[in-house]
């Protein structure tokens, strides 16, 4: 009999009154309500950091995705929502960032316990994702449309932005609320309505914003949840005809189902999938900065992050140096469960998902790459190494230790697949040119970033770069204003920035003219 998570008990929190009362769990929010699966089923949610369990949610099926698709539909084309002023369902987003910053020890609380990531960073995502309800907030009636000069004085021309309609939003579990908030706010700013399917693992911080939002005055059938997992209930999304647009972030797998779904009715897409993401460090970059950063971006949320910097590309005169103070460091990475005083990083989501990485790292070794540390699953003998904070019991979750491959400049699968885990590649180069080619030697266009004193070649470097976000002696910060995403098999559309609200929009041209005269280019001739 598993015990109760700590951190976070669902059935105990005020804002989710109404889902843990009279029997089976009810997380699934329709038309303002919390109803159960129709089948009946749950799921429950176990931390990832030590087994406990957090809290019983409803499994939905298709059956319920499209009772909620139906829901999103009418509530759209009854057309309140839609004609309610930009300003209005602006004033809603800004309402639920307040709102998010009232809660966010709770919200905080939930997310860890969902994902085993340390409470600090789900609290400073707590404050990035009020962030993103603030600036679509603010934007919503910045970018109503546009007037056009049409070259004639008889003509007016304008671009009228309107809502796409009932927009399906598909997540992932690895930065759950944010991931939901770059596809919710625009879509509510720009008057759509939405059903939105949060990864099955990690459902406690959607449903909390489902209650926030209500209480923010959004109306009914505008925002629904289903949780549940994937195919089983997301088929609906990419496949209703009543859908829309889906906009999807996930696995590269995942995206090409979806987009050949969505084909057949036409709909709308956005992808925004996995990533390879080279760190190109320069001989000439301060090497302090560069190394502390190249620990950051491979091994922040044990690698759990789309544009983890998974790929060191060092250059060759610096390598060895490089590489021998990065496995110092490796060797120090304290791993643990949210609340450890000293972790740094924490276990990966799940059993499964440990055995995929675990897989990547033992193909890598049978392929001929030398793992210069790290490589295996965490055991209880780690705990009193010098990874254990002494605080968690490591093979209670599913904590992989943190792993530096050196691939021999070799062409091995490690350095093209992604692993979703605390890892990192090692390859080298010797020439600017020669630095550009092998960052862009992937399928995938997400993220890089280049490291050097010389502000040309940075320049240079960063045109080259066929990723959707470049990073000059820096990595990973965002911003809510700058559009997010990837070129290549790293998806389609951004999210974030003006064309992140632009994508949950259709552009009407409205031409009219001043002067009606009649033509008589047809049928004059009898
Ligand atoms: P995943 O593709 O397995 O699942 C993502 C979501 O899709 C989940 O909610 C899942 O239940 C759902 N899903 C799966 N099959 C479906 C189907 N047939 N129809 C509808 N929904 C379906 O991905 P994951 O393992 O949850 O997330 C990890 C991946 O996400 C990594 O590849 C990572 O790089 C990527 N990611 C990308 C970004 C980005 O901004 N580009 C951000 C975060 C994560």
């Amino acid at each position: 009999m598993s015990t109760q998570n700590l951190l976070f008990n669902p059935a105990e929190a005020a804002l989710l009154d109404g889902v843990h009362t009279g029997g089976s769990p009810k997380s699934l929010f329709i038309d303002g309500q919390w109803e159960a699966a129709a089948s009946g089923n749950t799921r429950t949610i176990v931390c990832p950091a030590d087994g406990t369990t957090v809290g019983t949610v409803s499994e939905a099926a298709e059956e319920d995705t499209i009772r909620a698709i139906a829901v999103a539909r009418r509530t759209f084309d009854e057309g309140s929502w839609s004609a309610t002023p930009a300003i209005e369902r602006g004033k809603i987003l800004v309402r639920v960032a307040d709102a998010i910053r009232e809660h966010k020890d709770v919200f905080a609380a939930a997310e860890s316990a969902d994902t085993g990531k340390r409470l600090e960073e789900s609290e400073a995502d707590m404050d990035d994702i009020a962030g993103a309800f603030d600036y679509f907030g603010t934007l919503a009636s910045h970018q109503a449309g546009r007037v056009v000069d049409p070259g004639d004085e008889n003509v007016r021309s304008r671009i009228d932005s309107e809502p796409v309609g009932v927009c399906a939003l598909i997540t992932p579990w690895n930065y759950p609320l944010l991931q939901v908030s770059w596809k919710v706010a625009p879509a509510i700013a720009a008057g759509n309505t939405f059903v939105l399917k949060q990864a099955e693992l990690t459902p406690h911080t959607a449903m909390l914003l489902m209650r926030v939002f209500k209480d923010a005055g959004l109306p009914d059938g505008v925002a629904n949840l289903i949780t549940g997992a994937g195919a089983e209930c997301g088929n609906p999304l990419s496949t209703h005809e009543d859908v829309d647009m889906v906009s999807f972030t996930g696995g590269l797998e995942t995206g090409r189902i979806i987009a050949r779904n969505a084909a057949e009715t036409i709909k709308r897409t956005a992808l925004e999938l996995g990533g390879k993401n080279p760190n190109v460090v320069f001989a000439d970059a301060d090497f302090d900065a560069a190394l502390d950063n190249a620990l950051t971006a491979a091994f922040f949320h044990s690698g759990q992050v789309c544009s983890a910097g998974s790929r060191l590309i060092v250059e060759e005169s610096i390598q060895d140096k490089f590489v021998d103070a990065l496995v110092t460091r490796v060797n120090n990475i304290k791993i643990g469960g949210p609340t450890d005083s000293v972790a740094e990083t924490g276990p990966l989501i799940s059993e499964e998902h440990r055995n995929k990485v675990a897989s990547y790292v033992d193909k890598a070794r049978e392929q001929g790459a030398t793992i210069l540390t790290g490589g295996r699953i965490a055991t209880a003998e780690d705990n009193d190494s010098a990874h254990g904070t002494g605080e968690t019991d490591l093979s209670k979750g599913y904590f992989y230790l943190p792993t530096v491959i050196d691939a021999g400049n070799e062409k091995l699968d490690c350095i093209y697949e992604e692993a979703f885990g605390p890892t990192v590649t090692v390859e080298t180069f010797s020439t600017e040119d020669e630095a550009i080619q092998i960052a862009n030697d992937t399928e995938y266009g997400l993220a890089g970033a280049v490291w050097t004193e010389d502000a040309g070649k940075a320049e240079r470097v960063a045109r080259g770069l066929r990723h959707g976000t470049i990073w000059i002696n820096d990595f990973h910060p965002y911003l809510p204003q700058a559009e997010w995403g990837g070129y290549k098999c790293s998806g389609n559309g951004r999210e974030l920035g003006p064309t992140g609200l632009a994508e949950y929009q259709e552009h009407k041209h409205v031409y009219r003219n001043l002067s009606p005269a009649a033509t008589g280019q047809f049928g004059l001739n009898s």
